[in-house]
Formats: structure tokens, C-alpha cells, sequence
């Protein structure tokens, strides 16, 4: 006997994924963004399931980087934030990453190191989100600067939005207006788009995208869109049902008596709760699928446990599979329950939850 928690990853919907990313701009390179553990589905696992079809790779840092490549991941890795640190460098010529520069300490370490092969440097740009990038006016300085170094292959302009997500919002057009507006962009190579840009966002499309939560099949935006409604959700969390009982009306359930019984109430307990990385902030009513059919989340979230209302849903027994959010209900709408996005319901899962993988 175990615990019955496990999160079942499916390989082919991300491969699947991929492709719809890349058909959205067959002449674009897509670099498949694997940071923080693949979002919290095993950068492992998905960079060897994509490693046939990808030019590179992206994540956070170099540790995420040098994980892969102690694998066997052969593929250039690029580093989304480029180096924290000048000592990083050399590691970054053993290893064959490609960097990004945001700053000017970066643009000078790579002027002092020396390097024994060549490799694209993706130049950030602030367009507008103000969270790393140079000002569009220190571009063409920098461009200079980088084309000069003999380690730099081609500089490639990067940038990334704030708002892509909203895709009637002005926001990021004015970005994409700021970045065309820099003196010679139309020269170099262009890297734009996350997922909501590779498909809401054609003109940000260019020569490089950086898709990244839409390759595990959750949808960044509010609404149904044409190309996210043909996503397939790579993760299904689930659990099994450890006990069950009836509560008379009136009774609350679980910690802080958020939960009050407004009707005699079977409430099953099942074994899944923040310790897993599930959200604590999961509102009552925040939907489970049992048997196929909807039940709802009943009383506060806590560490192991979690009890849900499933008055409804004919014989329901010890044992029973609960679907958290996967194939039969997206991470997407489970996380407007809980105040966070789809991102955060993948990504935070934590290593108790044992993942299964199938291709
Ligand atoms: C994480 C990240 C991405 C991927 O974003 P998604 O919204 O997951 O597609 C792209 N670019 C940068 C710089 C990132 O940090």
C-alpha cells in the first residue's frame, strides 16, 4: 500500500504542442523553453522527448542547463537571463550555452573572457515590461559591441512582453512598435514570443519564439482562443479517495469551518494537498472530476488532505481516482479557483508527487 498521488505526463501531447507552435511560423526557429523542471513536468524527460525536433533549448540559469547536459542533452541551451556571474563563462564555452545579455556587467565579462567556439547572443531589450533588457537607445551601441567579439556568432534581438496574454490589449503592440523602431532591427535576427505571442501576436513572430507553458498544454489566456482550444494537456494530476462519511447539515468541514454543510453532505477525503503543490487558495467549489463527472472542492486544502462534496456523484467508494486538473479539466480553469494562473499549478507541484511518463 501506498499513497495513490501521481501526476501522468504525456510526452506525445507535448511533442504535439511543439508542432502547433511551430506550424504558427513555419519560417520562425522555435526554442522549447524547459526551465524550472520543464514546468514542473521533468526537463529530462521532455528535453529527450523533444530533443529530435528542437534547435535548442531554454531555461532560468546555468544549474538548469548543466542538469540537461549531465543527461546526455547535446542541443545548445540557451540561458533565458544569461550569466549572474562572470565565473559562469567558462562553463558556458565547455558546455556550448548560448547566452543572453540584459546589462552592461554582462556585454563586459564577455568582452574579458575568451572563448574556443562561437555561439548566437540574444540581446534584451526593455520594450516596455521594465524588467530586464537595455533601453532601445543603447541598442545599437551594444550590437557594436557584441558583433565585435569573436565568440559572437550572430546577434540576436530579444524581447519580451508584458501583455501578450491579452490580445486585444495595446500594449503589446506599442512593444512590438518600440522594438521595430530600433535602428537596424530589421537587419538582425528577432526573438518576440512566448506562447501568447506565437499564437495571438503573428507580427511578433520574426525569426525565433520562446514558447514555453503552451508546450504542456495550458492556455494563457482567459478566453478561448483558436489555437489554444488545440492544445493537449500534457500533466493530469491525481489522487484516490482515502475516506468518506456523511455530514449533517449545518456541520463545517476541514480547518477554519470554512465549509458549512447547507444540506446533509457526503464528503470525500482525498489524499492531495499543498504539500504536493496543490494550491491552498483553492476556493470552495473548485471543481475535481470523480467517475467522470464534476465534484467540488469543500473545506480548506491542507498539507496531505483534501476534502471534497460528492453528494452528487453516485457510489463513490475508498479507492476511487480523482482527477485534479489534466485531461478531463484544464489546470486553466482550476486555477481561476485559486487565484493563480495555470503556470503556477504545474510549476509548484513538489517532488512528492511521483511522475509517470508515457510517449
Ligand atoms: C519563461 C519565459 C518564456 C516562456 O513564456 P511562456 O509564457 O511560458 O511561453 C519566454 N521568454 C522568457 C524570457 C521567459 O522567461
Amino acid at each position: 500500500m501506498s499513497r495513490k498521488v501521481r501526476a501522468d505526463i504525456d510526452l506525445e501531447a507535448i511533442r504535439h504542442n511543439y508542432r502547433l507552435a511551430c506550424a504558427q511560423a513555419p519560417d520562425a526557429k522555435a526554442v522549447a523553453i524547459i526551465k524550472a523542471n520543464a514546468y514542473g513536468h521533468g526537463a529530462i524527460p521532455v528535453a529527450r522527448a523533444l530533443e529530435a525536433e528542437v534547435p535548442a533549448f531554454g531555461v532560468a540559469c546555468i544549474e538548469e542547463a548543466l542538469e540537461l547536459r549531465e543527461s546526455g542533452i547535446k542541443l545548445p541551451i540557451m540561458l533565458l537571463e544569461g550569466c549572474f556571474d562572470e565565473q559562469e563563462l567558462p562553463l558556458v564555452d565547455k558546455f556550448g550555452f548560448w547566452v543572453a545579455v540584459h546589462s552592461l556587467h554582462q556585454v563586459e565579462a564577455l568582452e574579458k573572457a575568451s572563448f574556443s567556439s562561437r555561439f548566437p547572443v540574444f540581446l534584451k531589450v526593455d520594450t516596455g515590461m521594465h524588467r530586464l533588457g537595455f533601453d532601445p537607445a543603447d541598442v545599437p551601441e551594444m550590437v557594436e559591441r557584441l558583433q565585435r567579439l569573436a565568440c559572437c556568432e550572430e546577434v540576436i534581438l530579444m524581447t519580451h512582453f508584458a501583455r501578450s496574454d491579452e490580445p486585444a490589449e495595446v500594449a503589446t503592440a506599442q512593444q512590438i512598435e518600440r522594438f521595430e523602431s530600433i535602428p537596424g532591427a530589421a537587419e538582425l535576427g528577432a526573438c518576440l514570443s512566448n506562447s501568447a505571442a506565437v499564437m495571438a501576436w503573428p507580427r511578433a513572430h520574426r525569426s525565433w519564439l520562446r514558447p514555453g507553458m503552451m508546450l504542456y498544454g495550458a492556455t494563457p489566456f482567459t478566453e478561448s482562443q483558436r489555437v489554444a482550444d488545440q492544445l493537449q494537456a500534457a500533466m493530469t494530476l491525481t489522487t484516490e479517495v482515502i475516506a468518506l462519511r456523511d455530514v449533517a447539515e449545518g456541520e463545517a468541514v476541514g480547518y477554519g469551518g470554512t465549509f458549512v454543510c447547507k444540506r446533509p453532505t457526503r464528503i470525500a477525503t482525498i489524499a492531495m494537498g499543498y504539500g504536493d503543490g496543490y494550491p491552498r487558495h483553492a476556493q470552495n467549489g473548485t471543481p475535481v472530476v470523480i467517475h467522470g463527472r464534476r465534484a467540488a472542492v469543500a473545506g480548506r486544502v491542507s498539507m496531505d488532505m483534501m476534502t471534497i462534496d460528492v453528494t452528487d456523484v453516485p457510489d463513490v467508494n475508498i479507492g476511487d481516482r480523482v482527477e485534479l486538473f489534466g485531461k478531463a479539466l484544464s489546470a486553466a480553469e482550476v486555477a481561476t479557483w485559486c487565484g493563480t494562473i495555470p503556470y503556477t499549478m504545474v510549476t509548484c507541484l513538489t517532488p512528492r508527487v511521483p511522475r509517470y511518463y508515457s510517449e
